[in-house]
């Protein structure tokens, strides 16, 4: 069962990241990103506004298969920066190897 933590958008400010909760999953991102890889980018920032930690954890290799081409935060209806947020997400899981972070 996957653990959730409702701080986990605020923690993200940290890095760099201030628009998970725009997002509203309509799907327009993984739609157009050309990975055509499991509903991604959009599942990883369902995950991150669950504050689904162990999820994106156990699934960040995901996080570095983004070209950053920018499509998914061109065509996003909610400003909520996607392509932004695949970075934050980087951050959060290099910081969390590097144990310097508290998960
Ligand atoms: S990040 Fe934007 S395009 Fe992607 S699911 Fe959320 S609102 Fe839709
Ligand atoms: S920036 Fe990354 S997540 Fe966004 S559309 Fe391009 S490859 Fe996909």
């Amino acid at each position: 069962m996957a653990l959730v933590d409702p701080e986990f958008t605020e923690e993200l400010e940290r890095f760099g990241v201030d628009t998970t909760l725009e997002c509203f999953n309509c799907g327009t991102c993984a739609a157009i990103c050309p990975l055509i890889y499991e509903h991604f980018p959009r599942k990883m920032i369902r995950y991150a506004q669950l504050g689904a930690k162990d999820r994106i954890l156990e699934n960040s290799d995901d996080l570095w298969r983004c070209l950053h081409c920018g499509l998914c935060t061109h065509t996003c209806p909610r400003e909520a920066n996607p392509g932004e947020l695949i970075l934050g997400l980087r951050r959060f899981v290099i910081a969390n190897w590097r144990g310097t972070a508290n998960v």
